[in-house]
């Protein structure tokens, strides 16, 4: 939709992986509509994944005994986040709609999205209780979780090796957007790219363009146990 304003979290090494294919797609295409997309390119950007002493400029709120969390809401509330972090978070707070393009690594994101995640979705910022799940503070925003697999769609039917995938998405879409009050999209699942034809990966790309054509008439899932787990 014009001027609608997306954030991509995009997390793969490789420009040429079908993950860097189904980030440049959405780009281009929601571009196509007169969106006004930024992407975080985490591994081109070296991105600090680990949660640490160094998010906090200046002084400490209790230098005797560090909490990460109590620290970096104290320093949230001062402007005293590192410089990346509150990059990040401007990001998140332009942006109508966050897309997390990503291959699946053990039934999650990899490590470098997750710290993304630890160190951006700070307290005070994008929750600060009561203000969680339906009350989130970055409620009136949207998210759409994108990744790939190794394993078959067959292998993450229910009764499947794997079992549902729906399992996996919990802690993501529930656990972590739901939580800080973001929507959440229906997910958009590409199994196992690497085992299926030339021809199939580029279906896989028209249909990610497709579906993004009519994405704003979509309504955010019901993100309740019942969705998961029922
Ligand atoms: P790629 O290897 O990049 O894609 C396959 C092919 O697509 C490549 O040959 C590429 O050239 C081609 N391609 C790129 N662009 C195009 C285009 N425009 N047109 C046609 N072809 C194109 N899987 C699970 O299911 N569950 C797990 O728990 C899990 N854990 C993992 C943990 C780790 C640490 C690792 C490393 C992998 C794990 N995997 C798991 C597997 C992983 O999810 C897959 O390897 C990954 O999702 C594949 O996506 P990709 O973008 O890397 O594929
Ligand atoms: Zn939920």
């Amino acid at each position: 939709l014009p001027g609608r304003k997306v954030l991509i979290v995009y997390a793969h090494q490789e420009p040429k992986s079908l993950n860097g294919s189904l980030k440049t797609v959405a780009v281009e295409e929601l571009r196509k509509q007169g969106c006004s997309v930024t992407v975080s390119d985490l591994y081109a950007m070296q991105f600090e994944p680990r949660a640490t002493r160094n998010d906090i400029v200046g002084c400490l709120h209790n230098s005797e005994e560090f909490n990460y969390g109590v620290e970096t809401w104290e320093a949230y509330k001062r402007g005293d986040l590192s410089s990346d972090v509150i990059e990040e978070q401007k990001k998140v707070q332009e942006a109508d709609l966050l897309i997390f393009q990503f291959p699946l690594y053990w039934f999650s994101m990899p490590a470098i999205m997750k710290g993304w995640m630890d160190r951006v979705l700070v307290q005070g910022f994008a929750h600060e209780y009561p203000n969680c799940y339906d009350s989130g503070l970055l409620k009136n925003k949207l998210s759409l979780f994108s990744f790939t697999t190794g394993s078959s769609r067959e292998m993450y039917a229910k009764g499947g090796i794997n079992d549902d995938i729906r399992y996996l998405l919990w802690p993501m879409q529930h656990g972590i957007m739901h939580f800080c009050g973001v929507k959440v999209l229906a997910p958009h699942i590409c199994f196992a790219p690497e085992y299926v034809s030339e021809e199939e990966r580029k279906e896989m790309l028209i249909a990610w363009a497709r579906r993004l054509k009519t994405l704003w008439q979509e309504e955010p899932i019901d993100c309740s146990p019942e969705w998961y787990f029922k």
